[in-house]
């Protein structure tokens, strides 16, 4: 199947085409020729899988046609982080290229004023956050009324971070005779019984978990037999070192030890840097954007604010720790070996880690190969590879680990104080991209005091 047999019309193709997509995947087979119809669908797919075109291609050819009246926009697109927001309005933007739909993206950590602007000057399409649009919403500056499609991307991470109240909302706000387009990559039971009350006779379409991916990544382990952090980031270094590396990300189960070994891998002369739902937003978009362009070779980053972020090429995952659900690690690795493209994962593993080595390896259906990194395995060799810069001090932050999980970032209540209903968000993540407005980030004496 060609883009040429979805139905799509000459103008959209060609953006695809100089997007450089040849075929379509198998998200965009199933789901556009069923979206154009207008159709509701149930896309079941993961990030990786080329849902977001799924879901923007038929969209905007079903716009195409019309114009969004001052402060009535005609299609909603929620998202569950400011990053996975500001991808996918690039996407409209790489697709919608030969059309004259306009878009606003209503994101928080970015001032009001200017999304307010493009609100007035009549936007066709909003791509959003839940919070960030509630508060346009009470602050009326959005009518409605004209909403025509509604699209909700990746609602299972929307209800890991307690955003399923504000979707409800949502859905009762906009007009009962719209499509939607739902994207999840798993569907537990909250996301079911949302599907079944909100959906009208959505068309399923599913892609598996992506076992072509995996096919593409060869995986490794790297032992530590001591599992010190010490022993771990020289083990780290030692497999970043290693040939090939052309870029990667590195994880870590804690929002704390990505501010650590980020700045123990810069000590070491690294180009690294730390990317976790603490650090400003501003930060954070100039990390993924150095990322991108190359100037950043190694991120560093929580599962959390990693989710969903499109970052093509990756040569690399390391996992500094495996995580604690094997699901994760085939959410991590995945970010290696896209698209056909050869990619590696390397995952250091502590005596600690036995009990999820031992869930990954059930999981996965085999154990990753154990690379000899030449005997940095053990603790009193690990010197052996480190980098240039072997005369500083190693960083001793398990000494003095500032305790900021009890400060994680309020989420602003929304409409004054008054708002009674507004969700909570499950804090029971280790990452906090679940607060709108959380600009407020770490004090840099903090780390430095982590550090020291
Ligand atoms: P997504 O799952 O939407 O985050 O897309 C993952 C990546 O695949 C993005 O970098 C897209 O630009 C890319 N992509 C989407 N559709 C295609 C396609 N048909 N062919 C090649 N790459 C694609």
């Amino acid at each position: 199947m060609t883009f040429d047999d979805l139905g799509l019309s000459p103008k959209v193709l060609s953006a695809v085409k100089d997007a450089g997509y040849e075929t379509p995947t198998p998200i965009q087979q199933g789901a556009i020729p069923v979206a154009l119809t207008g159709r509701d669908v149930l896309g079941i797919a993961q990030t990786g899988t080329g849902k977001t075109a799924s879901f923007t291609l038929p969209l905007i050819e079903r716009l195409s046609r019309g114009r969004a009246k001052a402060r009535m926009p005609r299609s909603l697109i929620l998202c569950p982080t400011r990053e996975l927001a500001a991808q996918v309005a690039e996407n409209f933007t790489t697709y919608s290229k030969n059309t004259k739909l306009t878009m606003a993206l209503l994101i928080g950590g970015v001032s009001y004023g200017p999304q307010e602007k493009i609100l007035n000057s009549g936007a066709d399409v909003l791509v959003a956050t839940p919070g960030r649009f509630l508060d346009h919403c009470e602050r009326g500056k959005i009518l409605l009324t004209d909403i025509q499609i509604m699209v909700v991307d990746e609602a299972d991470r929307m209800l890991d971070m307690g955003f399923i109240p504000d979707i409800e909302r949502i859905f009762k706000m906009v007009p009962p005779r719209r499509q939607t387009l739902f994207f999840s990559a798993t569907m537990p039971n909250e996301i079911v019984r949302l599907v079944n009350t909100f959906l009208k006779d959505p068309e399923r379409v599913e892609v598996s978990r992506p076992a072509q991916t995996a096919e593409t990544i060869t995986q490794y382990l790297v032992k530590v037999s001591d599992g010190s952090p010490k022993s771990k980031r020289a083990a780290l270094r030692a497999a970043i070192n290693r040939e090939g590396v052309k870029n990667g990300i590195v994880f870590c189960n804690r929002k704390r030890d990505v501010d650590v070994v980020a700045r123990s891998l810069q000590r070491h002369g690294f180009s690294a840097a730390p990317i976790h739902g603490d650090l400003a937003q501003s930060l954070r978009t100039q990390t993924l954007d150095e990322f991108k362009s190359g100037a950043v070779r190694i991120l560093v980053a929580s599962d959390v604010a990693a989710r969903g972020l499109d970052i093509p090429a990756v040569s690399h995952v390391f996992n500094y720790d495996l995580p604690r659900s094997p699901d994760d690690y085939v959410h991590r690795i995945g970010r290696t070996g896209r698209a056909g493209l050869k990619g590696e994962s390397v995952s250091v593993v502590g005596p600690e880690d036995s009990k999820s080595l031992a869930a990954v390896i059930k999981h996965i259906g085999s154990e990753p190969e154990t690379l000899d990194l030449g005997g940095l395995t053990k603790p009193d060799n690990q010197k052996a590879k480190e980098p240039s810069s072997e005369a500083k001090p190693e960083p001793k932050p398990e000494q003095a680990e500032p305790t900021r999980e009890k400060s994680a970032p309020r989420r602003r209540s929304r409409g004054g104080a008054g708002r009674k209903d507004a969700p909570k968000p499950r804090q029971d993540k280790d990452d906090s991209d679940v607060a709108e407005g959380f600009g407020d980030h770490v004090p840099d004496f903090l780390l430095r005091s982590a550090l020291a």
